[in-house]
């Protein structure tokens, strides 16, 4: 099926001023506009009231939620448009084009740029709804606020591909999910430096896990700060990489459908998307960047952690 960017321009009303997630990462990409729902009903299916109230209070007055994420008077509206886009992509199989990201944000708390936690919201819907879950998170970031909520629960698998070390912290692949949820969280740590080849083979290498899942829906926290050209990670991922992500997963599963999460230099960001996009709705790719290669040292290093990640899954799967 495919895959139709929603883009709804009240995300741009989430006012940031200088900070690296602005309204300039999506103003003017093109995107046909369409007004999507809020989903403040939805909130709660993961986040406390709490947390929700300080949210919405901080979105009065305009200012820092914590130490990284800025709100305005704007953000509300954009931030439950951003869930409600979301929930409208697990419908449609759609790709939610839009901002405030979700994938830092933890049942309790903001972090990271993100407000609501959009990707583990619609998770939560489709899991009470008796669907077993697949979240890919290809963000150059480890989505910690999707990884705690999951961690513990065995109908939704976490799959993320992030630089490790680097922000948020953890992420590292001996760490799968704890109680009923272990096994149930695959982290690919790639070495900071690493290129389209190392990107790709982490997402082959741990696909056999996602495929023996046997998921009814696949939710994608598709994240584009892996680029070379982004000012916040050490990646050196291309258009390339994402292409090829597109289109594994569109002949790899039935139900998909994505939401954006980071990507912070506006050109790269938007090339990202569409080359994603080209990719699981069979285009060529014709202009994408050209494929980069990792040095020996990159491949000896991520081979180590492969291994050591097979050793830590296989009680539970094999690679
Ligand atoms: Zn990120």
């Amino acid at each position: 099926m495919r895959m139709r960017p929603i883009y709804d321009p009240v995300c741009l009303e989430h006012e940031t001023g200088a900070h690296p997630e602005c309204a300039r990462r999506l103003a003017g990409a093109g995107f046909d506009e369409e007004r999507v729902a809020p989903a403040e009903d939805s909130l709660e299916l993961v986040h406390t009231g709490g947390h929700v109230d300080r949210v919405r209070e901080a979105c009065a007055r305009g200012g820092m939620l914590d130490a990284d994420t800025v709100v305005s008077t704007g953000s509300w509206e954009a931030a439950v448009r951003a869930v409600g886009a979301t929930l409208q992509a697990a419908e449609e199989g759609g790709f939610a084009i839009t901002r405030p990201p979700g994938h830092h944000a933890a049942a309790d708390r903001s972090a990271g740029f993100c407000l609501f936690n959009n990707v583990a919201i619609a998770a939560r819907r489709l899991a009470n709804a008796g669907k077993k879950v697949l979240i890919f998170d290809f963000d150059g970031h480890l989505g910690d606020g999707t990884s705690a909520i999951f961690e513990e629960e065995d109908q939704v698998l976490y799959w993320s591909i992030h630089q490790h070390p680097a922000y948020p912290g953890g992420g590292g692949e001996t760490e799968i999910g704890r109680g009923r949820g272990e096994g149930f969280t695959v982290n690919v740590p790639l070495p900071p430096g690493s290129g389209d080849d190392l990107f790709l083979q982490g997402v082959r290498h741990t696909l056999p896990v996602a495929r023996a899942f046997a998921p009814d829906v696949v939710a994608v926290s598709a994240g584009f700060d892996a680029h070379r050209a982004d000012p916040l990670l050490d990646l050196n991922v291309t258009t390339h990489a994402f292409h090829r992500v597109g289109r594994l997963l569109a002949g790899e599963f039935e139900n998909v459908f994505a939401t954006l999460e980071g990507g912070y230099e506006p050109a790269a960001l938007q090339r990202s998307i569409r080359a994603f996009l080209d990719g699981f709705n069979g285009g060529a790719g014709e202009a994408l960047e050209k494929a980069t290669d990792s040095s020996f040292k990159l491949h000896d290093e991520f081979d180590m952690r492969l291994c050591h990640l097979e050793e830590c899954l296989a009680p539970h799967w094999r690679l």
